[in-house]
């Protein structure tokens, strides 16, 4: 499906990213968890809450208005003062419907004031209602409990066996006593109390899944709990306010006094989130986490692949360019010469080709002059190429340089100023190679036994002096040089060593001119020197020079030779044919006077005499 291939990065740090994207929201999950959690835990205790007063609303009011309503009656208040039989008979009748009107009261008494029972109905297991003859004349109630409860309608929940009911000694009871009243005035007679059966109230009170709930009375005293071995739990609890919280938040223990018994002044409900749940609905959470993360995973993976395809084209293809623009610098490097030098050309580097070419190792280049690798200097080319740089263009043309070990070579370059943020820093050449051409150019041009220039470049000099001279109206001289009587020394010493003279003499005729003279073999034994901005007189002097400098000279082989010379100047718009001639005119003067002199039109002949007076 894919040409390139896949990097692993691009998928791992897009994976990576699903991940990280995933880690963020399985955070604010758990912390959105949490919250829920706690909020099921708040309704649950709100409803824990209601739930308990309601039922224990419903569980007292019966009972306590019953039990009030005896002991606010007529019968209740005549018996307590002279026990009257008929109203014992009421009373009783009374008590035995308290007790049967509910599966919960599990007994209901009449006390004088010292506590005494006087009379004591309880329903037994078999649903039938007694009387417990066996109770009465027993004191029940400390007359220290009486006083220190006489305003409190319920009393605390305890063991029945606390009140010494030896039938069912465990349940649990709450005591519901109302006072008969002697008089107006608030003096009491006696008392009538129902016991409660709170086991079921404490059922309910205790009964939930989601939390943990305590019931303590007003002291805090634990009466019930929904967890095994509460106590010591509760202690804890108690004691150490700060520990509420030890393990969440959802686990601080909320306190609620039960409104339904005795407004709130009976009983106490504490609640707390039950650690099994919160377990699992922690782990809940946990399973939803691993399965988002395992799905995201999995996806991420898969998008991961797929977002990967396109970077890693790029990738690709990218790497592929920079090999291929790596090879072509590597050929570069090898094969075209680059010079970078500063602003003021000393060199700054070089590559491989440029330190090939020139013989210099690399690091030898960098920190000289690039003048250092010039063979021959042309002013008017570099004063052309400062220019050019300078207006920061580029700028082409041929350099004539040398080796370190002395060889010539040629570049033909083409030179760019290097910006470095919008300023020029110094100047790149890069270059190719003209010597094998410049080498077959010179060639082309030179005499292959003199080594002086051919008949061809000599007319191509003539014809460029002669286009200069005519623009700028200045003036060139040429001189032409015989060598006199050749055929003797041919005919004496053989051709070869006449080929070796003419060597000999070519060298001679390079060192007795100026540099800025053309030299070169006009045909046999004729050489034709050229005088750029040369007039008729100083060629002259040039001339005898040369004449001179050959007649003192002892060649190895054949002796003294000399040579006659005819000059001729050129001055445009002339023709330069007739300048030649007139040359060519001059040294058949020359020896048509007897050889080894100079002739021209100034001094039509200059003897060897005449010589001596025109250099004084
Ligand atoms: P003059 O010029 O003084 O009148 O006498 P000359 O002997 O030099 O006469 P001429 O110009 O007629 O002869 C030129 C001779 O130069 C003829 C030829 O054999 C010889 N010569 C020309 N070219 C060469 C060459 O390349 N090598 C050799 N060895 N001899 C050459
Ligand atoms: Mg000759
Ligand atoms: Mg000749």
């Amino acid at each position: 499906m894919f040409k390139e291939r896949i990097y692993w990065k691009f998928i791992v740090s897009f994976v990576l990213f699903g991940i990280s994207i995933l880690t963020i929201s399985l955070l604010l999950l758990t912390r959105h968890a949490q919250v829920v959690i706690e909020s099921s835990v708040a309704q649950s205790i709100q409803f824990q809450q209601a739930r308990v007063d309601a039922v224990a609303r419903f569980f007292t009011e019966s009972g306590s208005s019953s039990v009030v309503r005896l002991a606010d009656s007529m019968e209740a208040h005549r018996y307590m003062l002279d026990q009257n039989l008929d109203d014992l008979k009421v009373i009783s009748r009374w008590m035995e419907s308290i007790v049967s009107a509910s599966m919960d009261h599990y007994r209901v008494e009449m006390y004088d004031t010292q506590g005494k029972v006087i009379l004591s109905y309880f329903s037994s297991p078999q649903k039938f209602i007694r009387q417990d003859q066996t109770s009465v004349g027993m004191v029940r109630l400390s007359s220290k409990v009486l006083q220190e409860n006489v305003f409190n309608r319920y009393f605390p929940i305890v063991p029945a066996s606390q009140y010494h009911f030896s039938d069912h000694p465990n349940i649990k009871v709450m005591l519901v006593l109302a006072p008969i009243f002697k008089d107006g005035y608030g003096h009491i007679a006696g008392y009538v109390g129902l016991y409660v059966n709170v086991d079921l109230l404490l059922k309910v009170m205790t009964t939930n899944n989601t939390l943990d709930l305590f019931v303590a009375d007003k002291n805090n005293n634990l009466i019930d709990a929904s967890i095994p071995n509460a106590n010591a739990i509760w202690l804890h609890l108690i004691n150490n306010p700060q520990a509420n919280d030890y393990v969440a938040k959802e686990r601080r223990l909320v306190r609620y006094p039960i409104e339904g018994i005795n407004n709130g002044q009976g009983l106490v409900l504490y609640s707390r989130a039950a650690k099994s749940f919160l377990v699992e609905r922690e782990n809940e959470i946990r399973q939803d986490i691993v399965n988002i993360a395992f799905v995201v995973f999995v996806f991420s993976i898969v998008f991961g692949l797929l977002l990967a395809v396109s970077p890693s084209r790029v990738v690709t293809r990218l790497h592929r360019v920079s090999k291929e623009r790596n090879q072509y610098l590597k050929i570069m490097d090898q094969y075209v010469p680059v010079l970078e030098t500063d602003l003021h050309g000393v060199i700054t580097n070089c590559n491989n080709a440029f330190a090939i070419i020139s013989g210099y190792p690399k690091g030898q280049l960098v920190g000289q002059r690039a003048s250092v690798l010039s063979f021959s200097s042309d002013r008017a080319q570099s004063q052309d190429m400062w220019d050019t740089l300078t207006r920061r263009l580029p700028w082409q043309g041929e350099f004539h340089n040398v080796t370190l070990d002395g060889r010539e070579f040629w570049l033909f370059s083409t030179v760019i100023p290097i910006y470095h943020d919008g300023k020029v820093t110094g100047y790149m050449s890069v270059s190719t190679d003209k010597t094998e051409k410049k080498r077959l150019e010179l060639l082309a041009e030179m005499d292959s036994l003199t080594k002086l220039y051919n008949r061809a470049k000599l007319d191509k000099c003539l014809a460029q002096e002669q286009s200069r001279a005519r623009r700028y109206g200045t003036y060139f001289s040429i001189i032409l040089l015989d060598v006199d009587l050749f055929k003797q020394v041919n005919d004496t010493y053989g051709h070869l060593i006449g080929d070796k003279v003419l060597h000999q003499l070519a060298i001679m005729l390079n060192h007795s001119t100026r540099i800025t003279d053309e030299v070169g073999r006009w045909g046999g034994e004729e050489f034709m020197i050229v005088c750029p901005e040369t007039d008729l007189e100083q060629a002259e002097i040039v001339a005898e020079k040369v004449r001179k400098a050959v007649e003192e000279y002892e060649f190895p082989e054949a002796g003294n030779i000399t040579v006659s010379l005819g000059v001729a100047m050129y001055e445009a718009p002339l023709d330069l044919q007739r300048t030649i001639a007139e040359a060519d005119c001059y040294l058949y003067e020359a020896k048509k006077l007897g050889r080894n002199r100079v002739a021209s039109r100034l001094s039509k002949v200059t003897s060897l005499k005449t010589v001596g007076k025109a250099r004084s």
